[in-house]
């Protein structure tokens, strides 16, 4: 690990001793997931779903012992060749190895936006029907993949998908009413409140409860790693009343022992011009989702946060900001038994 990784993490961890409000982070420690090996792959579940013998769901990882030195995971950037019929056979590989070849997958062309999907079965094509939630639209969309970032349904035997490569997997559950969400959320997502409008679309579509609700959050980019833009910070100051408690800061050349507490109030007092360099801007997309989670109405015990960073640990996942357009795609799943 690099030195300045360690100082941000430094800074993480102290903030997080004096401060309730990231409170989360002590859970890290606790066993809330596991790897699961079968087939060669190797995922995430969160142990809470686990227990649900109704349920199935997973978070990937880039782990593939069938796959060689160089596993592609369940799709490519852009900029890789890419190779559909590969990654469709590693697709249904996992569905096999979590036991849901028999659902219907039900995944999204992400765009990085607020929009959900209730997804059915549509026994007229055999497939799925998708109707977007909160639209004046009565309409039920028959497209394979339409553009939006979180389906939900009650139905058994459909398996609902997201990919990610550093963005936020979330899953949610309604375990009185067996109802399910697959959430993706990067910044710009979370910003549109994605997750709490999915928490909203549930308690609108099945008589969800938010008090009913399990949330996993899966592995994603974490603070100590996710560098953004002064517009990023902007951009959550102009939306959300509580934005700083989303941001971390982080002056460069500062590595003494006092380097902790000045960084978190930069965020206070920018250097003047002509003074030290603008520190780094940290966005924690984690006490993003918390945030909205509490706000809609879960409780912060059924909040359950993966203890990984995916640009940190390359190793297990694969990461967008460390590996580029090359990264390979991980997916979240959930589904209903029937
Ligand atoms: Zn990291």
């Amino acid at each position: 690990m690099c030195d300045h990784i360690k100082l941000v993490l430094r800074v993480q961890f102290t903030r997080a001793e004096r401060s309730s409000s990231l409170c989360y982070i002590q859970r890290l420690a606790t066993q809330a997931y596991q790897f699961v090996r079968r087939d060669g792959l190797e995922w995430l579940e969160c142990t809470a779903l686990s227990r649900l013998p109704w349920l199935i769901h997973g978070f990937s990882t880039r782990t593939d012992h069938k796959a060689g030195s160089r596993p592609r995971g369940f799709s490519l950037g852009h900029g890789a060749s890419t190779n559909s019929r590969r990654i469709d056979r590693n697709r249904h590989r996992f569905y096999r190895a979590l036991g849901a070849q028999a659902f219907l997958p039900a995944s999204l062309r992400q765009i990085h936006s607020a929009t959900v999907w209730h997804v059915v079965r549509n026994p007229k094509v055999s497939g799925l029907a998708y109707t977007p939630c909160g639209s004046a639209l009565a309409d039920t969309f028959l497209e394979i993949e339409p553009q939006g970032d979180a389906v939900i349904t009650d139905e058994p035997g459909i398996l609902l998908v997201v990919r990610v490569a550093d963005c936020m997997p979330i899953l949610l559950v309604d375990t009185r009413r067996r109802a399910a969400a697959a959430v993706h959320a990067g910044w710009r997502g979370a910003l549109a409140r994605i997750i709490e409008k999915s928490v909203g679309e549930m308690e609108r579509t099945f008589g969800s409860k938010p008090a009913d609700l399990t949330a996993a959050i899966g592995p994603s980019i974490r603070s100590c790693c996710y560098e953004v833009g002064p517009e990023v910070a902007d951009a959550f100051s102009g939306a959300f009343r509580n934005a700083h408690k989303f941001f971390q800061r982080d002056a460069p050349d500062e590595t003494d022992g006092n380097s902790s507490m000045s960084a978190s109030l930069l965020w206070l007092s920018k250097s003047p011009p002509g003074h030290s360099p603008e520190p780094k801007t940290y966005l924690d997309l984690a006490a993003v989702a918390f945030d909205q989670l509490n706000r809609a109405g879960v409780k912060g015990s059924r909040i359950h946060l993966a203890d990984f960073c995916t640009a940190s640990r390359t190793d297990h996942f694969f990461s967008y900001r460390k590996e580029g357009d090359r990264a390979g795609r991980m997916m979240a799943v959930i589904g209903i038994r029937a």
